[in-house]
């Protein structure tokens, strides 16, 4: 068994990489699917889209031909649609709750016809959006992620300055290094961010980390209000023994290196074990499987049941040849020379539940073992806590607490999005940025700014 990189041809490595959900074939594909959409009353599809997208209005713009339009609808209430034309759980938000699954047939395919508008509107640089006039009022974002993008966009409109600051060199945070290349790939995210900053009035200033080249307090003085996008940091430590060993890697970093350097310069191992049942868990286990990985197990402490993916994506996993190991966590890691070899893990059984309503795994006092040489871990990401302590920020275990306006116990300081709530989907972080903007809007046309 070995961690081993350039595992594959060029030519394995394009299609094992090659876009997931594929766009429509042709503008006859996207008409004959948006003309099955019935343009619900009331529609619940809205209502399951976190940025309310008006999805009848934008299909029914697709039916004629109206394709700017549509863009138009999408990137009015998120931004980012074309991202999340490709990242969004649809089977959980929009298309889950298409009136079609009550009639037992296939849900209108609204990410791929979101995907249709949104392409097409930024490969064409389409303008779609103008600035107001300037208001003179200048505001700093702290995050060039979905949550910051989103509220420099709306702001901007409004006439205000935006200038963020991004402590990596590119832009879009984690579309843009933490989500599966297969998904969405680095040049679409280079795209969206410039198409987002295309209106004007935004200045990305990359390299630039809060507490090492700026302080909050600088940020303050300079400027009208300041917002905190600064998403979620590391991957959530095991700590159990062995977890230091060589081989042992986190899921958050094992995506960013196949995103900065490429397929080929990615090492990975012959038996993978991937720990955890998130998104990220996924993420990181197809492309262990997609890198040349002969065998990757995904081991989860709880049931299908718990599960924090969807189903589609346990899908993918399965299609991918991934092992999936329910109720088992992880007791040890054992190695030889410094090098990992085996994952022990605890098989479990559900008790009660816990405060997250969902039943807590318990030990069974049984253990299975797994010989691996590589493990990489997924069990969710743990906040800046150290970070938003020494800017003496109200936190909760590293979550920002933030008023009913977004507003920190700072005044002027408001945050949204993955730094707040721990962790969500994408665009529930372009919400976050919305209402920021729009609570920051509030702020520096009050006399609370104004004097
Ligand atoms: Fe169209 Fe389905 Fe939404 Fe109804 S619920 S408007 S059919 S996409």
């Amino acid at each position: 068994m070995a961690i081993l990189p350039n595992r594959l041809t060029a030519e394995q490595y394009e299609q094992n990489f090659s876009d997931v959900h594929p766009p429509f074939e042709s503008r006859e594909a996207a008409l004959v699917e948006a003309n099955r959409c019935l343009f619900c009353y009331d529609a619940p599809c809205i209502k399951s889209c976190p940025t309310s997208i008006n999805i009848p209005k934008f299909i029914k713009q697709i039916t004629t031909d109206n394709v700017k339009g549509s863009a138009h609808t999408i990137f009015d209430a998120n931004i980012m649609g074309g991202g999340c034309s490709k990242v969004c759980p649809v089977e959980k938000l929009c298309e889950g709750s298409c009136v079609f699954n009550l009639l037992d047939e296939p849900p209108i395919p609204i990410a791929k016809l979101q995907r249709y508008s949104t392409e097409k509107a930024i490969e064409q640089k389409w303008p779609l959006f103008q600035r107001k006039p300037s208001t003179g009022k200048k505001v700093a974002v702290v995050g060039a992620g979905p949550a910051g993008l989103s509220c420099a966009h709306v702001l901007s409109r409004e006439g205000v300055d935006v200038t963020i600051y991004e402590k990596e060199s590119k832009g879009g945070g984690l579309m843009t290094y933490g989500i599966a290349a297969y998904k969405v790939t680095p040049q679409f995210c280079e795209d969206e961010v410039n198409f987002v900053t295309s209106l004007g009035g935004i200045t990305i200033k990359y390299d630039q980390e809060l507490g090492r080249t700026i302080s909050l307090a600088e940020l303050q003085t300079n400027y009208d209000a300041v917002y905190l996008g600064i998403g979620v940091g590391v991957a959530r430590q095991l700590d159990i023994l062995g977890e230091q060993l060589e081989g042992v890697e986190d899921a958050i970093r094992f995506i960013y290196d196949i995103r900065e350097k490429g397929f080929p310069s990615v090492p990975v191992g012959d038996k993978v074990a991937v720990i955890g049942l998130g998104m990220t868990a996924i993420d990181a286990a197809t492309q262990a499987k997609r890198l040349g990985a002969k065998e990757v197990t995904i081991v989860y402490r709880r049931t299908q049941a718990e599960m924090p993916s969807t189903e589609v994506e346990l899908n993918l996993a399965k299609l991918d040849g991934c092992r999936i190991i329910w109720l088992a966590s992880p007791k040890v890691v054992l190695g030889e020379n410094g090098r990992v070899n085996q994952l022990v893990c605890n098989v479990m059984e559900l008790g009660v539940p816990d405060t997250s309503g969902r039943r807590s795994p318990v030990e069974t006092g049984q253990t299975i073992t797994l010989d691996v040489d590589m493990v990489i871990k997924a069990a969710g990401q743990t906040p800046y806590e150290e970070l938003v302590s020494k800017n003496q920020l109200t936190h909760w275990y590293g979550k920002i607490a933030i008023n009913e306006n977004g507003e920190t116990n700072i005044p002027g300081v408001f945050a949204g999005g993955d730094c707040v709530n721990g962790g969500k989907e994408v665009v529930d972080a372009v919400q976050a940025g919305k209402d920021g903007a729009k609570s920051i809007l509030n702020f520096i046309m009050s006399e609370r700014v104004n004097g």
